[in-house]
């Protein structure tokens, strides 16, 4: 029987969530390839810091209430601490500490000197005006002022916070500190120090990194024919790139249902409707498919950009596509994984093909401290040399050791930061 170590309580800690399990669980099968010390390996499994704070709101009825928020930091080894801040009915500690680690993973493959984290305040958003989401976010900032901070942790739009957050964000920390300091925040507006391109950069990532792939595989890219889940900021950008470079695009979806034509759908004519109509429903010069339908459509690259969860066990076995790029966070489960693998599927995995977000955050947060900003096509260009380096080492890693590319970015990125923190060491 294994000794029990007596220093060590063994009860569950206050992150401890089904997700975080999955984070770790994650993490522990990249080690093998990440050839990372004992303990620099128990380091990385929790995260350094996680705040709860309660965030008093005063309603436009004039009642006051209380909303919990978490902001949740899991590694300042490279960096100052990079992640959104959502605002969503189902923010945990848990949730927070899980996708705050996948953030670490994510910046340390695309070399960001940054580490992971996340936050979110836990509310209906929806069911909030604009003034008290204005009052929500001016204080939940103030609740965290000591922990943020353009050299300690950058916070960035997530669901249900856009641009118009991060200017508050930013004014209120401004307004703290007495001067305007538009480095704190990421993916605000222009007209405060935002980066253009930052909007379409996450589904141009997912494009190159498609291309990138498709040239290492030996397939003509614009030969292609692509299926997209989740026609928003993402899917939307993915979309009319792939076809932009040639690609036909076969089908799309939205939370509405799909819509397909199996010789290429007119985007510029979808987008049309949807300006006029406001979703996909109703679309009425292609078939129409369910989002389920829309998974197992039969083309050569599937891009998945809506949400988590979509191919499973049980749909896995059915998906027609020889390539799957995930646009979205987590939108393949472990078992749909392996199935895809054994069926020798291509994934390009999450934190690889949706890391142009963060890149071009990156990049706003550079130009803000340099206060020197750069045009759409140099950063397009930075960001193409970024990931194109990044896909070349998660590529040849999976080659060379002949694991899913999945595997393969988490072990470059866990080398990245297991790296630094044997050159730096284990404090004090
Ligand atoms: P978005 O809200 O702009 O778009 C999501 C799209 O998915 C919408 O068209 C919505 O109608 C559709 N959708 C929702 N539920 C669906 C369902 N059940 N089936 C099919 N479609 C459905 O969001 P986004 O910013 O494009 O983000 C999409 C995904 O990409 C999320 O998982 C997000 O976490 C991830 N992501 C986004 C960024 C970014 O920069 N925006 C960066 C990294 C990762």
């Amino acid at each position: 029987m294994a000794k029990v170590d007596e220093t060590l309580v063994q009860e569950p800690l206050e992150w401890d969530s089904p997700l975080f399990r999955t984070a770790v669980s994650q993490f522990e099968q990249a080690l093998e390839q990440a050839q990372v010390s004992r303990s620099v390996a128990e380091r990385l499994r929790y995260p350094e810091r996680a705040t709860m704070v309660s965030v008093p709101v005063r309603m436009d009825t004039g009642d006051l209430k209380m909303f919990p928020a978490y902001r949740v930091q899991h590694s300042t080894v490279l960096g100052p601490t990079k992640g959104g801040i959502r605002y969503d009915a189902h923010v945990s500690l848990g949730e927070c500490a899980a996708l705050a680690m996948w953030m670490t993973w994510k910046c340390a493959l695309l070399r960001l000197p940054y580490g992971g984290a996340k936050g979110g305040v836990r509310v209906n958003a929806r069911r909030l005006s604009g003034t008290e989401i204005e009052r929500l976010t001016r204080r939940m900032t103030t609740e965290l002022l000591h922990i943020i901070g353009p050299e300690e942790d950058i916070p960035a739009p997530d669901m249900a916070t856009n641009a118009q957050t991060m200017a508050w964000i930013m004014d209120t920390y401004s307004m703290q500190v007495g001067y305007a300091v538009p480095e704190i925040v990421t993916g605000k507006p222009i007209s405060v120090g935002g980066s253009v391109f930052r909007s379409e950069a996450t589904g141009a990532g997912v494009v190159m990194v498609v291309e990138r792939a498709c040239a290492r595989l030996g397939w003509r890219a614009a030969e292609q024919r692509c299926v997209v889940q989740g026609y928003g900021n993402v899917g939307g950008v993915a979309a009319r790139e792939l076809a932009g470079h040639g690609s036909p695009v076969l089908a799309v979806s939205d939370i509405s249902g799909g819509v397909y034509d199996p010789a290429g759908l007119d985007l510029a004519d979808v987008d049309k409707w949807i300006v006029d109509n406001g979703s996909l429903a109703g679309y009425p010069r292609a078939e129409h498919v369910t989002n389920d339908e829309l998974l197992e459509l039969p083309c050569d690259i599937l891009v998945l950009a809506a949400l988590e969860d979509q191919l499973t066990g049980d749909n896995a076995p059915r998906v027609e596509a020889r390539m799957v790029a995930e646009g979205a966070n987590g939108p393949t489960s472990l078992e749909a994984d392996a199935i895809l693998a054994d069926r020798g599927i291509v994934v390009l995995p999450d934190i690889l093909t949706n890391a142009g977000g963060v890149t071009v955050s990156y990049f706003e947060w550079v130009q803000d401290l340099g206060r020197l900003f750069w045009d759409r096509h140099e950063i397009r260009r930075k960001l193409a040399e970024k990931l194109h380096d990044a896909f070349d080492r998660v590529w040849d890693l999976a080659e060379d050791q002949e694991i899913t590319l999945r595997n393969a970015a988490l072990a470059v990125a866990i080398r990245e930061v297991a790296g630094a923190l044997e050159s730096r060491g284990i404090y004090p």
